[in-house]
């Protein structure tokens, strides 16, 4: 019996659901799901109950484990989902691996998450029972400030609540993120996910879509736009497929000689690698825009070197220190080194529909949770084409 109904069942029934989804037999085998033969196997409207769900959890810097999570009792306003597929972003590596800030373990990272509502509370309009929705990097934050006001969620002046690891203001302790079964949000940070896309690739969408799509609209990418993408992983091809899409002439900068190709299907006119220095000497001082996507801090002048006056390079990869900055050569061109992080709740509906629309999704590689730990050590070392979803049914 849960803690928070008066639901003899409440807790099994969510197990009992889960051993649906995957077919029991991995999991069972663990005793996370034991009492799921004799669950019910229905939740009704009126199950608003904390939940049980299963997670990955990172336990230290390089290991992951399986573990069970409680999920709250749902508020009027909030969603419970059955989580779907949960992409791997570099920042999950960045947080377990302790790259920008102490970890409290278990962590369970993961914020591009699709999943399947199972509940709503009395509130909610957004949503029904059986909609696919979407949970990007933040679930909650103030509402009434300047940001919040302005659809800028993300930038919320009394702090943001990101999906995991963050102070959880509505349950206490600490978010715990999609590396799981399930989930509860407020519905206003849930994105309506369209029906008929393929899920698993809109998944990355919920994370490097938006951190590409936000620079590209504020920035105005349009046709006739030379635009330069720096680094082609999760974040990268997205930004090539999206810059594509709005009609500009994409150059991608890749250290990768195995990407090359993959570039040009996206619809980049051409892919170079950085490291060839004649090559890169051959451009001009021709971009519009250019958008770096490396996860780690780089020389980052030979990159400002090829903008037009009043051009601008969008830093949505490193968080540290950007290395090289040349003042003499950007302020004889007055050119602007920028960055962008993540967007609001609208813009990423924006990204969603806009990719819906047009038949753009990640190009993913599905993964069981129980090779998150491999996954992570492949995308370090740039082998993946070019994101790594989590397949919950592969549990
Ligand atoms: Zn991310
Ligand atoms: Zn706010």
């Amino acid at each position: 019996m849960c803690s928070g109904c008066d639901d003899p069942n409440h807790v099994a029934a969510t197990f009992d659901r889960r051993n649906l989804l995957i077919g029991s037999a991995g999991l069972a085998a663990t005793g996370l799901i034991a009492n799921a033969a004799s669950a019910k196997t229905k939740e009704t409207t009126a199950d608003l109950g904390p939940t049980a769900a299963h997670a990955w959890a990172a336990t230290d810097k390089s290991n992951f484990a399986p573990m069970k999570i409680q999920r709250r009792a749902l508020g009027p306003n909030d969603v419970r989902m059955e989580i779907l597929y949960c992409g791997i972003c570099h920042s999950d590596i960045h947080m377990v691996r302790e790259e920008w800030m102490p970890a409290h373990y278990p962590m369970v990272p993961g914020h591009e998450i699709i999943g399947r509502v199972t509940a709503v509370g009395p509130k909610v309009t957004k949503f029904r029972i059986g909609d696919i929705g979407g949970v990007g990097c933040m679930v909650d934050s103030c509402g009434y400030c300047v940001e919040c006001l302005a659809d800028r969620e993300h930038a919320c002046l009394n702090g943001m609540t990101l999906t995991y690891a963050s102070p959880d203001k509505i349950s206490g302790g600490t978010t715990q993120g999609g590396y799981s079964t399930g989930i509860v949000v407020t519905e206003k940070f849930v994105i309506r996910i369209p029906p008929g896309v393929n899920l698993a690739g809109m998944a990355p969408l919920l994370c490097a879509g938006i951190t590409t799509f936000s620079p590209l609209q504020h920035w105005k990418a349009s046709r006739g736009m030379k635009v330069g993408v720096i680094g082609l992983g999760g974040l990268g091809h997205m930004a090539v497929k999206l810059a594509v899409a709005k009609g500009a002439d994409v150059t991608v900068f890749t250290t990768s000689p195995g990407k090359q190709a993959a570039a040009l299907l996206m619809g980049a006119r051409e892919a170079i690698l950085w490291s060839d220095q004649t090559k890169m000497h051959s451009f001009g001082p021709d971009f519009d825009l250019i958008i770096a996507a490396v996860p780690q801090a780089f020389p980052i002048q030979p990159f400002m070197n090829l903008l037009k006056t009043d051009a601008t390079l969008v830093n949505v990869g490193t968080l540290e220190a950007i290395d090289g900055y040349n003042a003499m050569m950007n302020n004889t061109a007055r050119r602007n080194l920028s960055g962008s992080m993540i967007g609001g709740i609208a813009e990423t509906q924006e990204v969603v529909d806009f990719c819906a629309a047009r038949g753009i999704t990640a190009d993913v590689e599905l993964i069981r949770p129980d090779q998150i730990a491999t996954a992570f050590d492949r995308v370090v070392g740039k082998d993946v084409k070019f994101r790594f979803v989590i397949d919950m049914a592969k549990a």
